[in-house]
């Protein structure tokens, strides 16, 4: 048992099945104990995470410059109402506010920071464009689980179960700006996209898509809203996603990696987009202290210390890896993805044994599809994890081709 361990993983599990709803599905482990790449169990077996808290520990399992600025901020001022002013919002705020974004909105989930932004454009729509409300999004993308981002997401099965849902979202194929050319109307007031596509795959987009949407929209007097959740704070290897394709956003979206592990959202908004006046939307625990003062210290750790373009070198170490596993793999028919964002697909739908084989030879990953699974590691894993991890995985689909 490890000595962080109350219990064994036998026995949460069992207070889990009584107590907790079961809308997620859980693999039999209780982790109880995480540092860097890697997180330990109630037995004491340890693993190596690529796929941190889905993508949020950016910085690995418990950065220091984070436990630290919890612990700091947690004995002066965990949280007040955004009635008044305090110094960690105001100073992370600041901090984002670069290259162009001229205000911050905080929250606490990545649906959040969407749910705000789709409503800061419609009300953009509103002042400026005769009520254009209506929004392109993509197919296969993922934009959250409130009842808006299930309507959001170009994909029809988080829909089915949920019906009716929330009208205003046209649906059109990814990496087509034809599409988004003839889907455009005079209600249409903004495109929302993921500058690389997660959830749906890690579909990366060709050169010029971004470029070719950003001029449509400026043609058009229509806002480009990227959903940066997944790919923001460095992952694709430059700070925010966008900068790969040598374009700016008029909204774009933050969450999971924005925070270090702290639950906080946000999206930031050109000058021109900010068309929010009191009472217009809020969010209770939004920008609270504790959550600010932690992601700033997360946030000003990965860009005084460049943590992107070491994210870039390790991103095409493991590219290479997962290059070589699909010459020496036949099952592997794909590997794609950019900086530390990764995707393996196979010809067959062999994610669940793949999944549980490194779940037992140490290795946490993310079961995407069927036929695909996703590596998100910590922008702080190091060259030798990767290989060791790249190691594990190629036993892993060995294992279940045998
Ligand atoms: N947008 C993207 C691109 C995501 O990948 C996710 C989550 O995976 C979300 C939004 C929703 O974020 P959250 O789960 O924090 O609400």
């Amino acid at each position: 048992m490890d000595i962080s361990a109350k219990r064994s993983s036998e026995e949460t599990i069992s207070q889990f099945q009584q107590h907790v709803i079961p809308n997620y599905g859980r693999y039999p482990i209780s982790l109880v104990r995480g540092e860097g790449s890697l997180v330990w169990d109630a037995e004491g077996n340890e693993y190596l995470d690529l796929f941190p808290g889905w993508g949020c520990n950016i910085l690995g399992h418990c950065p220091p410059r984070v436990v630290s600025a919890v612990q700091e901020q947690a004995s002066k001022l965990v949280h007040i109402p955004n009635t008044w002013y305090t110094e960690p919002q105001g100073d992370f705020a600041e901090a984002l506010c670069t290259r162009g974004f001229g205000q911050a909105f905080f929250c606490n989930s990545g649906a959040e920071a969407n749910e705000g932004a789709i409503k800061l454009a419609k009300k953009y729509g509103k002042k400026n464009k005769d009520g254009a409300h209506e929004i392109i999004t993509a197919l296969n993308s993922f934009h959250g689980r409130t009842m808006m981002n299930v309507a959001a997401t170009g994909q029809p099965h988080y829909q089915e179960l949920f019906t009716p849902i929330p009208t205003g979202f046209t649906h059109v194929e990814y990496n087509d700006i034809e599409a988004i050319k003839k889907a455009t109307t005079k209600n249409t007031v903004a495109v929302m996209l993921e500058p690389v596509q997660g959830e749906g795959g890690v579909n990366v987009p060709s050169e010029n898509y971004l470029s070719d949407v950003r001029a449509w929209c400026d043609q058009n007097d229509m806002l480009l809203i990227l959903d940066e959740v997944q790919t923001g704070f460095g992952r694709l290897g430059s700070l925010f996603g966008y900068q790969q394709f040598n374009i700016e956003p008029d909204i774009m979206t933050l969450a999971k990696g924005l925070g270090g592990g702290v639950p906080i959202g946000a999206f930031l908004a050109k000058d021109s987009a900010c068309a929010f006046e009191p009472g217009d939307h809020g969010s209770t625990f939004g920008g609270n202290a504790l959550t600010t003062a932690a992601a700033h210290a997360s946030c000003k750790y990965i860009i005084d210390n460049d943590i992107p373009s070491e994210a870039k070198i390790k991103g095409d170490h493991l590219q290479a890896g997962l290059l070589k596993l699909m010459d020496s793999i036949s099952i592997i028919t794909d590997v794609r993805g950019m900086g530390l964002l990764w995707a393996v697909e196979f010809a067959d739908e062999i994610t669940p044994k793949v999944i549980e084989n490194a779940n037992n030879l140490g290795l946490l990953m993310n079961p995407t599809r069927p036929n695909l699974i996703r590596l998100m590691p910590p922008l702080t894993v190091s060259i030798n994890e990767l290989d060791e991890a790249l190691n594990r995985l190629e036993s892993a689909i060995q294992m279940a081709t045998k």
